[in-house]
């Protein structure tokens, strides 16, 4: 694991390795950018950069061999502590920023600080906020603490302006392709670059839309709705949970998988929508412009941004953990709602 490996985040790098140099480092970073861009795997290498026992001084290159380096690696090591959100939890509660602080306040176990990496800091609550200002403000000799957030907006202004902020940005395609390619995970370049123009500078969205599995249900349900039969809601609903469940065992998995097919269907409709208006319309997936030109074909540019809309509330219960199967449900209700009207129903295999 290297932090300066971390593909599009070089100039963050630098950055932090140059104040690390002047004996200038920040006790609070807030790295703030895009779901899936690396800012979690530069977090834990700029850990083990700082908890590494045999780099040279002044330097941020962690050898990798040592105990330190080792422990950080197989999450092991007492003076890294990592906390995020909790599964079944909307927010992060108050309770795990107070743990966090007591944590901080105890002397480091092996080396000279502590570090500690709090995800999903979007879903700070103001009481969690609060709870962390004196940490913040006073923190103990040799900690440091990485707030990791998808926009800057989201944090309090009294966290923010405690911690140094270093953004994260979408990554270039061909950074995407790259990764793809180097990781076995598509068949050719053209294969990669299509994953990486529908990942939109997500390497986490481009891994997930990868897997042949995904692709097979993300065309099957586009061509379906782009279809001119109608569809049974509940028949929809079933197969997209059953799809989302298949993601694995944990309710994470099914909830990463569901934004990821909803956040699809978003672009499908914005795309027809473009169409309708007569714009060209970003399509990274050349195989969806059947589908998309008979939707723009036959609905209004009010029922597609209807549908745009729900769309998005879905995503947005979806990541706000609302129960999944009545969010699904509703969802795909709604979408018959506008896209049956005056197609012919095919009913024969609603429950
Ligand atoms: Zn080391």
């Amino acid at each position: 694991m290297s932090w300066l490996g971390v593909k599009g985040a070089e100039r963050a790098a630098d950055i932090l390795a140059e104040s690390w140099r002047r004996g200038r480092f920040p006790h609070a970073l807030a790295f703030v950018g895009p779901h899936g861009v690396g800012k979690r795997t530069f977090a834990r290498g700029l850990a083990q950069a700082i908890l590494c026992e045999a780099r040279a001084p002044g330097s941020l290159a962690a050898c990798g061999l040592c105990p330190g380096c080792v422990q950080v690696a197989g999450d092991t090591h007492p003076d890294l502590l990592e906390v995020e959100r909790p599964q079944d939890k909307q927010d992060l509660p108050v309770q795990t920023v107070r743990e966090l602080c007591d944590w901080f306040a105890l002397k480091p176990m092996r080396g000279p600080g502590k570090f500690a990496i709090l995800d999903d800091a979007d879903h700070l609550t103001t009481e969690a906020s609060n709870a962390f200002l004196k940490t913040l403000e006073e923190p103990p000799p040799g900690a440091i603490l990485v707030l990791i957030a998808s926009a800057v907006e989201i944090l309090l202004p009294t966290i923010l302006s405690r911690c140094q902020v270093v953004r994260f940005e979408s990554l270039p395609i061909p950074v995407v392709t790259e990764l793809l390619i180097e990781r076995g995970l598509a068949g050719d370049h053209a294969e990669a670059t299509r994953l990486a123009a529908l990942g939109e500078g997500s390497a986490a969205k481009s891994i997930l839309l990868a897997d042949p599995e995904v692709g097979r249900f993300r065309r099957g349900l586009i061509d379906q709705l782009g279809a001119a039969e109608g569809f049974s809601p509940p028949e929809l609903a079933a197969r997209m949970l059953a799809f989302f469940r298949q993601a694995g065992k944990e309710s994470l998995e099914h909830r990463r998988r569901g934004v990821l097919i909803v956040g699809e269907l978003t672009r499908f409709f914005r795309s027809a929508l473009e169409t309708g208006l007569g714009l060209d319309p970003a399509r990274p997936d050349p195989d969806d412009a059947p589908a998309s030109s008979a939707l723009a074909a036959d609905h209004t540019p009010e029922d597609l941004v209807a549908l745009i809309e729900r769309c998005l509330l879905a995503e947005y219960q979806i990541e706000r953990r609302l129960y999944l199967p009545l969010v699904v449900e509703s969802f795909a209700h709604d979408l018959g709602g506008v896209l049956n009207r005056g197609r012919e129903l095919t009913l024969a295999t609603t429950p």
